[in-house]
């Protein structure tokens, strides 16, 4: 293995500062691993002489002592990211074609702290899915697998993103999480994803799933390097109506800051029927870390839990189905033309969208409809305001919630697709932190018997990312996770 791809983002902005590496090196062992993985499926387009020629440019700026934040290092991009003069996708056939002529604020603010784009990551259509299998570019693949060597999915939606980050064909990526999209395949590949609280990063230019749920973040190999991708990621953004103008913490500071003192919740309904048992054990392990760490354990009640995945499953297709009312064969990427001009948006919206995009728009077009609005959004919304004030009471007497990122380890490719009830139930622990608007991460707490890997989540106050950095230091020293995947870049360690 390159020792350059075993460096962590921390370790790799040093040596480029000290000049014991460049990033025109870094970066070429970055698109060699990405070449070298290609059967992982987790690129759908890999920007190589962009890369270079980014690359090149930071080498200068370190060379003139003027390296910013991510100087240097390189970043996969989630397709639903727009960045400018490169094809975006969203991974749907009816954008293929697409190229946007200006780039998303949260790339924007990636390359403005020196990273390096590497290519365009695999994900779900229009992030809807849990196993990146609805994707118009194929599956994405995990590049864990268990003693059978099956195929295993990366989770959903930013599976392009987790698979990358755990195979080290990518040092950094961007994801984007709605019900889940950042924690679950974090905690599939064993790598660590954030998802920070709604408004803390700028909606603009992501392709929009589900507006009042949407937000992007950062997964990465170590909570260090989560902390440092997301201090460049976060801003305040005039064109986001709801970005936050909250002042973000010092991120980077409080993942050594350890959990002496603090308060954690352990949520009584994160236990669901048909849970893998060894989730139950991995999380009492959790709450035996925090504890010896000097955390003090508190159990709370959430009541309306049960209530938040139907409630997602309202709101999120509702929002998605106005959402892609856009496209409509005339603004953007595909068009296939008929007789009439309402003969032309069908036939483009029938051969451009694919199935579960389909289902969202219809189910999302029927709970809005005039008949029943009332009884399945607004029953929906009102309940997510339960789930809200549920949080808010817990959140008076702890300082973060430990519950399991998933209720099991990555399936086999192709397993659940074909049921769609048992694949929403991926989201079940992380939905209800969309429908609040609050922070939650995915750290890698250990692995099942088969040896794949399981993930614990900490939730967070609105805006204090801060507290869910330390808590996720603390897991991530206790556990010591250092297994690597058997399909990395380099064979495994
Ligand atoms: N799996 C969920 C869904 O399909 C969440 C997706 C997401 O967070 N983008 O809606």
């Amino acid at each position: 293995m390159s020792d350059l791809l075993g460096l962590n983002a921390v370790a790799a902005r040093e040596a480029l500062d000290k000049k014991a590496i460049s990033a025109v090196e870094l970066t070429t062992a970055y698109l060699g691993a990405a070449e070298a993985t290609a059967g992982l499926n987790n690129y759908v387009a890999l920007t190589a002489d962009h890369a270079l020629a980014m690359a090149a440019e930071s080498d200068k700026r370190i060379a003139a002592g003027a390296a910013g934040l991510l100087e240097g290092l390189p970043i996969g991009v989630k397709d639903l990211f727009c960045t400018k003069g490169i094809s975006s996708t969203a991974c749907s056939n009816i954008l293929k074609g697409f190229v946007p002529p200006y780039e998303s604020t949260v790339t924007a603010n990636l390359w403005a702290a020196g990273g390096v784009m590497l290519g365009k990551l695999n994900c779900d259509e229009f992030a809807m899915g849990s196993g990146n299998e609805t994707s118009a570019y194929g599956p994405a693949v995990n590049p864990w697998q268990g003693k059978d060597k099956v195929d295993l999915v990366p989770g959903g939606s930013s599976g392009g993103s987790a698979s990358a980050v755990a195979a080290r064909s990518a040092l950094l990526a961007t994801g984007t999480d709605t019900g889940g999209s950042i924690r679950q395949p974090a905690a599939f590949c064993g790598v660590v994803g954030l998802k920070p609280t709604y408004g803390r990063c700028s909606r603009w230019g992501i392709v929009a799933f589900a507006s009042s749920l949407d937000q992007a973040g950062p997964f990465t190999r170590t909570v260090a390097d989560n902390a440092l991708m997301m201090m460049a990621m976060a801003s305040h953004d005039a064109k986001d109506s709801t970005s936050t103008q909250t002042p973000l913490q010092d991120l980077i500071g409080a993942v050594g800051d350890g959990v002496k003192g603090m308060k954690i919740g352990v949520p009584k309904e994160y236990v669901m029927d048909g849970m893998d048992s060894e989730v139950v054990t991995l999380w009492e392990q959790g709450q035996a870390w925090l504890r010896d760490a000097g955390a003090e354990l508190i159990d709370v009640s959430l009541p309306h839990t049960k209530y938040a995945l139907p409630a997602y499953y309202i709101i999120a297709p509702a929002e998605a189905s106005s959402n892609l009312a856009r496209y409509d064969g005339v603004r953007y990427g595909m068009r296939v033309d008929a007789e009439t001009l309402d003969g032309m948006y069908e036939a483009t919206r029938a051969a451009g969208f694919g199935e579960e995009v389909q289902r969202r728009i219809m189910i999302g077009t029927y709970v809005l409809s005039a008949g029943y609005y009332d009884a399945y959004y607004l029953k929906a919304q009102k309940v997510r305001r339960l789930i809200k004030d549920d949080f808010d009471a817990a959140f008076q007497t702890v300082d973060a919630l430990l519950t399991p990122a998933t209720p099991s380890a990555a399936f086999p490719v192709g397993r659940k697709i074909d049921d769609p009830v048992t694949n929403f139930l991926n989201d079940v622990f992380t939905v209800p932190a969309n429908l609040a608007g609050l922070p939650g991460i995915a750290v890698p707490g250990g692995v099942t018997s088969d040896c794949l890997p399981l993930g614990l989540q900490v939730l967070g106050r609105p805006f204090d990312e801060a507290s869910l950095y330390r808590v996720a230091g603390v897991l991530e020293q206790a556990a010591g996770f250092t297994m690597t995947p058997a399909r990395m870049a380099g064979g495994a360690a």
